[in-house]
């Protein structure tokens, strides 16, 4: 900031004399017409302008880039809905059935946003150019929004996993308040809505996926475990996931709700195995996507 007050003083001269030119064009005007209230206040409006622009013209143009790239990560978020074919919506899927059985595979990631690991996760995803499904606690993201925000604007898919992460049986007013809220800061949050649910636990039955397909969300479950919950050993983890890997399926894994680093060091070795295998990795909308396409080309030759 030292260079610009060098700069600053001859604008700081030049502020003075537009605004004193300002003052008397406003006086002669005021002479010549008695009653001139609407020329005033216009030329009052410009001599403000004037020595607002000048002085903190550095501050507007900061100001005008911070606004133009909130706005532009906003476009690329906002109204963001994930496309959810017809035959999935109020469906529960475990794993896609691919006719061709094409090698793609879905990584999930639940409990999150979480402290580092969420972070940890998206990095090595991005290293891997990998889009991944992010099941969020709604509560979570309320005490991690940023994490939240980085998620969507990565190019993830962002998912409902309820406010509390309860596990007991709620009535349908309750079911309502866990999804619904979530949902809703969700959007408030990342701009994307949402129309994919997991229950906690993978629990069918108490109240939660009923009122989710009520709703007509796609609730996803998984076909390949890592069991990362019970803290494994990382060789045990990544053979949990390899040993259940199969085309069309849904890896669990989790980047929060404690202490995740053994699913962070896992991660590398689970990716580059699965493509040595040849998969290709996609995210819940991408995987439904592709098993409509399927069933729609089934219909068709029928
Ligand atoms: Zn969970």
């Amino acid at each position: 900031m030292e260079n610009n007050k060098s700069v600053l003083w001859p604008e700081g001269i030049l502020i003075a004399l537009l605004a004193l030119c300002g003052v008397f064009s406003l006086a002669f005007m005021m002479l010549l017409r008695p009653n001139p209230s609407e020329a005033q206040n216009r030329q009052s409006i410009n001599v403000k302008n004037i020595a607002a622009n000048a002085g903190t013209q550095q501050r507007i143009e900061k100001l005008k880039v911070a606004m133009l790239t909130s706005w532009q990560q906003g476009a690329q978020v906002k109204g963001l809905a994930y496309s959810l074919p017809s035959r999935f919506q109020g469906a529960v899927i475990n794993a896609a059935k691919l006719t061709k059985g094409e090698k793609v595979i879905a990584l999930t990631f639940d409990d999150g946003p979480w402290p580092q690991t969420t972070e940890q996760v998206l990095d090595i995803l991005k290293s891997n150019n990998i889009k991944g499904t992010f099941f969020v606690v709604g509560q979570n993201l309320k005490n991690y929004p940023e994490l939240g925000k980085q998620i969507v604007t990565q190019g993830h898919v962002i998912a409902n996993h309820t406010w509390h992460h309860w596990y007991h049986f709620m009535n349908p007013q309750a079911a309502a308040f866990e999804i619904d809220r979530t949902t809703d800061l969700i959007y408030q949050v990342t701009g994307a809505k949402t129309n994919i649910f997991r229950p906690p636990g993978g629990m069918l039955h108490n109240g939660l996926a009923a009122y989710a397909k009520g709703r007509k969300y796609v609730v996803v479950m998984w076909s390949a475990d890592s069991i990362d919950y019970k803290l494994p050993t990382v060789p045990k983890l990544i053979n949990n996931v390899i040993r259940d890997s199969k085309p069309g399926g849904i890896v669990l894994m989790h980047d929060g709700g404690g202490n995740r680093s053994r699913t962070v060091q896992a991660l590398p070795e689970i990716i580059s195995n699965l493509r040595k295998q040849g998969y290709r990795f996609v995210t819940i909308p991408e995987l439904l996507e592709m098993e409509d396409a399927d069933q729609k080309l089934i219909a068709k030759k029928k």
